[in-house]
């Protein structure tokens, strides 16, 4: 039997799990000899057929560069292209589609605020709060140009259940915090973060909010008005796209005025050798080079997917699956669950006593079940915790309440096997 969730809010048919497992070839696989159980949905989530048929029916129809093309092939590829930007805009609820900058992913989004806007903005003596949950990629990249420049990168720091400490983030805001950059939702714990109420707290002080949307994107409605987020990203291989392409929002008025990052064709208004290069509007002046064409199509799809099921929905069964998959672990002597607040994503890391996580990773892997092991690049959170690693299962709109149950039965299986 199907297990049905209707979605309470905008109501599409009901939420059918078995239906929709059947848009995702992979699931269909083995294993080491035992159905494919993907449960590493915070790393990258699967692909269902329509995103994947993108990438023939572009190569096979109307590969060609996008912009400046006046033959057929160029205007389709184009309008494709072109016609992902305006989904995007409407999934994030932007003012206007030209806020949208194609990237390789979250990773380069945020590289591309602390290049163009921090090196356009940040000195010594400037302060910018990250939080102890950031995966490294909004971590690395404000460290490297603070070597450069001098600003001081200080830690917002989490409570014992993983919930961002709101009191010390207060205190650390001061007329020096030029930009807080904290994560949506963690990947290591799925803390979801308050960030509408971050974003008012740091604009009182006249900062900026750029928030890591790579967790929250594939589970939740992300509304960046409601929000008042200055930028915000995501990555498309989490959201049921492919890999190679992300997403940077930016509010307008500050993408125009900040200066290119990347030079290159595509991004141009004119060179010269003598007058120099003037720059295209937003967002070409942030997409220098051939862009990952047949990918954002892709993404396009993959959002669309997103839209026939309806985000509130697969968040909603998501919660099903947390809910489920937490009280059954509980049960488990010795098993410590890290990241209990009370507003999580479908995100259960955990650590068992006299069990490395490695190797329960390795071993339930030969049952059949993918889950995620070591520090999922948020190393400061794990060692803040006293952990190097811990064992991550994530959860998509396609796992079910019986996937759940293997994975409860095979972990008991392989804890026997290693203590
Ligand atoms: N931020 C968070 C919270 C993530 O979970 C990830 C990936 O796991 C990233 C950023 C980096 O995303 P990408 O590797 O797609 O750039």
């Amino acid at each position: 039997m199907p297990h049905t969730v209707t979605e309470p809010t905008r109501v599409k048919a009901p939420f059918d799990v078995m239906r929709l497992r059947q848009d995702f070839p992979i699931l269909a696989r083995e294993v080491h000899g035992k159905p494919l159980i993907y449960l590493d949905n915070a790393a990258t989530s699967q692909t269902p057929q329509s995103v994947i048929d993108v990438f023939s029916d572009y190569y096979s129809r109307y590969n060609a560069n996008i912009h400046r093309g006046l033959h057929t092939l160029a205007d389709e590829a184009t309008a494709a292209f072109e016609g992902t930007r305006h989904r995007v805009k409407e999934f994030l609820n932007a003012e206007d589609a030209r806020q949208v900058i194609f990237t390789r992913g979250t990773t380069e989004a945020i590289n591309l605020v602390v290049q163009s806007w921090g090196r356009q903005h940040l000195a010594s003596g400037d302060e910018v709060l990250i939080s102890m949950l950031e995966h490294h990629s909004n971590i690395v990249p404000w460290q490297l140009l603070a070597a450069e420049i001098g600003f001081t990168i200080k830690v917002i720091p989490v409570e014992a259940n993983g919930a961002l400490d709101m009191a010390a983030y207060r205190a650390l805001l001061s007329e020096r915090t030029q930009l807080v950059a904290v994560n949506h939702v963690s990947n290591a714990f799925g803390t979801i973060n308050p960030v509408q109420e971050m974003a008012a707290l740091a604009h009182q002080y006249g900062a900026l909010i750029l928030i890591d949307g790579a967790q929250a994107a594939p589970h939740q409605v992300v509304d960046v008005q409601a929000i008042d987020a200055d930028f915000y990203a995501f990555s498309g291989h989490k959201v049921y796209g492919p890999t190679g392409v992300g997403v940077l929002y930016g509010k307008q008025a500050l993408l125009e005025a900040m200066p290119p990052w990347q030079g290159g064709g595509e991004m141009i208004q004119s060179v010269s050798f003598d007058a120099g290069t003037t720059f295209a509007a937003i967002p070409h002046k942030f997409e220098a080079g051939t862009p990952a064409i047949a990918e954002v199509i892709a993404l396009g799809k993959a959002l669309e997917w997103v839209e026939s099921v309806g985000i509130t929905a697969i968040g909603a069964w998501e919660g099903r699956l947390l809910d489920h998959a937490t009280q059954a672990v509980s049960c488990i002597d010795g098993l410590r669950i890290l990241g209990t607040a009370p507003q999580k994503a479908g995100v259960l890391s955990f650590v068992v006593d006299g069990a490395h996580s490695q190797d329960i990773g390795l071993l339930i892997d030969q049952l059949g079940v993918a889950i995620r092991t070591g520090h999922h690049c948020a190393q400061p959170l794990l060692a803040h915790f006293g952990v190097d690693a811990t064992c991550r299962a994530s959860f998509a709109a396609y796992n079910t309440l019986e996937e759940v149950d293997h994975f409860i039965e095979a972990l008991n299986r392989v804890i026997g096997m290693v203590r």
